[in-house]
């Protein structure tokens, strides 16, 4: 817009301004219907692309905002008057979210507007409206029809959101369910204390203790993996590294902590840096992944005297046996090769592995020698070398 049009519209407003200060009439009435009009259009075009609180903070009151913030997110066809378009628009805001027909509801409202009264094309619209809502509430299957579930592609944290709509009996048993684990979650000690989370993540800690039971229930009755974690021999094992899985996301160790260690067990597929599977870790006796990585971190490889062996090759021994009760806990689990494996001697009174200090395997030989794995990777552990930094 140059100077001399500025001018003209200053000219307009100061004439305007006249007419209503000193009663003069204005004379052409339907070129202020189109200034009107115009005005409106314009403005319009200005809060294009504003939030509401934008156009209030440039003079419109709350009222007007949200007028003219409305009609920016709608299309306006040049020959519905303003008038016409905001009742159609303030009708359509009754509208139940389930339709699919809002734009078919707006071009009909929209299509009476030359000739009708604003009146009477906002009251053909609530009309409209109505009977749609009525149509939708109507048919029993509509809020089957609409359900839905999505689970976005991981974002930059990792993390996948997800959004959807379930029928009332789907929504019924999981508000049952979550319901359920919020009462469990509620009748646990710790948790009272320093609740400090958000109702959304109060909700969402529900929800994934029902994920939880499900996946538990399959894995008891149905016995095979639902949920498959691939590492290799090479893997970091840092809390950044990622680890692929069969279902396509990728998960770091904090997440697979998350998804409850004593349940990794029957997931993890390690392979070597060939890609080949080097061990399917299935059995319920064997040590959990979590245990395994708790041993890779004190004693980084086969906890005999001078053996090199990875903790990929290696076993997880009980120190205590299975068979006399010893547990598949850290403190009593000690790596070791299969050939390291064979010379242990169970019964413990030949050479055998022993823990000292509540939990640190040690060699004890026929002769009652002690001795601790001393090799260079048993002493590259994380562990060890944080023991010798001190
Ligand atoms: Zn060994």
């Amino acid at each position: 817009m140059n100077i001399g049009e500025l001018h003209t519209l200053t000219t307009v407003k100061e004439l305007l301004q006249r007419s209503v200060d000193f009663g003069e009439p204005f004379e052409d009435f339907p070129v202020l219907l189109e200034i009107k009009e115009l005005v409106a259009r314009l403005e319009t075009d200005m809060a294009a692309g504003r939030e509401k609180n934008e156009i209030e903070r440039a003079g419109a009151s709350s009222f007007q905002a949200r007028r003219i913030h409305r009609r920016t997110l709608n299309p306006w066809p040049k020959e519905v008057p303003v008038e016409h378009q905001d009742l159609i628009l303030s009708a359509l805001e009754k509208l139940s979210s389930a339709s699919s027909r809002r734009e078919e509801i707006y071009d009909l409202a929209a299509a009476t507007a030359t000739e009708s009264s604003p009146k009477a094309t906002h009251a053909y619209a609530k009309e409209l409206v109505r009977e749609e809502n009525r149509r939708l509430a109507q048919d029993p299957h509509e809020a089957y029809n609409q359900r839905r579930f999505q689970l976005r592609d991981q974002d930059e944290h990792g993390g996948c959101s997800f959004n959807g709509y379930a029928p009332a009996a789907h929504a019924a048993l999981l508000k049952a369910l979550m319901d359920d684990a919020w009462r469990i979650e509620q009748a646990t000690d710790d948790r009272r204390k320093d609740d400090n989370r958000t109702v959304a993540q109060r909700h969402a800690d529900n929800l994934f203790q029902v994920l939880r039971w499900a996946s538990q229930t399959r894995q008891d009755t149905v016995g095979h993996c639902s949920l498959v974690i691939g590492v290799t021999e090479e893997d970091e094992f840092n809390w950044q590294a990622n680890f692929g899985s069969n279902v396509g996301i990728d998960l770091t160790l904090y997440d697979l902590e998350l998804l409850d260690g004593h349940r990794i067990t029957d997931y993890i597929v390690v392979h070597d840096h060939n890609g080949a599977v080097k061990s399917l870790v299935t059995a319920s006796r064997s040590a959990t992944f979590r245990q395994r990585l708790a041993m890779f971190s004190r004693d980084g490889c086969c906890a005999y005297p001078g053996c090199d062996a990875p903790l990929s090759r290696c076993e997880a021994h009980h120190v205590t046996p299975w068979s006399r009760g010893g547990p598949t806990s850290i403190d009593n689990l000690a790596p070791l090769c299969p050939k390291h494996h064979g010379w242990n001697d169970d019964s413990a009174v030949e050479a055998h592995i022993k823990m000292i200090l509540n939990g640190v395997p040690i060699h004890v030989d026929d002769t009652g020698d002690r001795r601790r794995n001393n090799s260079p990777r048993a002493r590259h552990s994380n562990a060890r070398r944080l023991i010798d930094k001190n």
